[in-house]
């Protein structure tokens, strides 16, 4: 059944989408779904049923933790009050404009954990810096790559992105403290856990969706210069945790099913932990497409990335290592195999050499006032396509 919502249909944001994010229209925050270009305040909605409690809080936090029965109770509900037309009258007073309310991080992300899932990303990179030698790192086909962020700078969509300073070094010169020169995007994609897994059991790929909530985009920005005088040998530091943005609206697993499809074919066998399961896949068919000052410089697709969220959730507590909810566990860049498909400037300047036309004028790196917005598609389980949540920021100058 179709809802009853006007704008609804066509828009990315129909009944068989419904993201969840915290709003705020003029009363606190709230818990909502988006429905069209509105937001359905779903805690007002819920008030007297036996979810309310998940939705009380004006942060989806009590949500994630409440695992799957509780999410697929929500998710009906949510569907329902968008499609029956008999509860239309008790619904509507309850839809506001998403353009009149101010969206916030909707969970407390608890730990983030980057990984390097793109194969073209990882190659290009390794090309880039590694001329000499084999651009993809002998480890790179066996396990996902990925490092440990920082979770109290991820901030949400619409958040300014202050210039950072570091401390850098040009070749044959001394170091140097200031702005970054080389600031740069990451377009990324976000799984967001919900339960939680104890210390010491590790969670088998199959357990994917009993402890994942739902994805997000995500922008991990990046100082390119910070990063590459600081990176070796203990990887990602102050180059990377100035900030990362991510979308206000997260998808649940359930409306990406349409989306499943194979990974890319492995050359390389594959531990147990880390084997591609039997049933559905979890290579996730996403257009991904990257916006600077409006003009779009790539459109990477996400289902040539090599490995899946499973796979991820696997190799990151395969140690032991607990998942707690809030957990925010990225994709790493997106790039696929064509030029213009590239998830970061540093791919495609190539490495600040070949300026990017946006609009009427080119980037290598990006400026000050520069806005970029990461937005996606998939197929959506009711035939459409579905739009994720963007993120977007804006570059502001440096602090004195
Ligand atoms: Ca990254």
């Amino acid at each position: 059944m179709s809802s009853w919502v006007s704008g609804a249909a066509g828009s990315g944001f129909e009944e068989d989408h419904l993201p969840y994010g915290v709003f705020d229209a003029g009363t606190g925050r709230r818990v909502g779904v988006r429905i069209g270009h509105d937001v359905l305040d779903l805690a007002a909605v819920a008030e007297d049923s036996e979810v309310s409690v998940l939705l009380a809080a004006g942060t989806l936090d009590p949500l994630l933790a409440a695992g799957p029965a509780a999410w697929s109770a929500v998710r009906s509900l949510a569907h329902e009050s968008v499609t029956n037309p008999a509860r239309r009258g008790a619904v509507e007073p309850h839809l506001h404009p998403v353009d009149s309310v101010r969206m916030f991080l909707p969970f407390t992300v608890a730990d983030y954990v980057d990984f390097y899932a793109s194969e073209w990303h990882a190659t290009a990179v390794g090309a880039m810096f590694r001329p000499d030698a084999d651009p993809l790192p002998p480890n790179w086909k066996h396990l996902p790559i990925g490092y440990h962020g920082r979770a109290g700078s991820v901030v949400v969509s619409g958040t300014p992105i202050v210039r950072p300073r570091g401390q850098a070094r040009l070749p044959g010169a001394a170091p140097t403290f200031g702005p970054t020169q080389r600031l740069d995007l990451e377009a990324e994609l976000a799984y967001v856990v919900g339960t939680g897994s104890p210390l010491g059991t590790p969670v088998p790929t199959e357990a994917f969706a009993r402890h994942v909530f739902g994805v997000c985009l995500l922008n991990d920005w990046s100082a390119r210069d910070i990063q590459a005088w600081e990176y070796r040998p203990l990887g990602p530091m102050l180059g990377k945790s100035f900030a990362t943005s991510v979308g206000a609206w997260i998808t649940p697993l359930a409306a990406l099913a349409a989306a499943r499809v194979d990974p890319p074919p492995r050359t390389h066998r594959l531990l147990p932990y880390l084997a591609d399961g039997a049933g559905l896949p979890w290579g996730l068919d996403l257009s991904l497409a990257v916006e600077v000052n409006g003009t779009v410089v790539s459109r990477p697709p996400f289902a040539t990335m090599y490995w899946t969220g499973p796979q991820l959730i696997a190799h990151l507590t395969s140690n032991g290592a607990a998942l707690r909810r809030g957990d925010l566990l990225a994709s790493g860049t997106v790039s696929g195999p064509a030029p213009d498909e590239a998830g970061s400037l540093l791919e495609l300047s190539a490495n600040g050499t070949r300026p990017v036309p946006c609009g009427g004028s080119s980037r290598t790196f990006l400026l000050d006032g520069d806005v970029v917005t990461i937005a996606a598609t998939a197929p959506s389980t009711g035939g459409g396509r579905l739009r994720l949540g963007e993120v977007t920021g804006t570059v502001r100058p440096a602090r004195d």
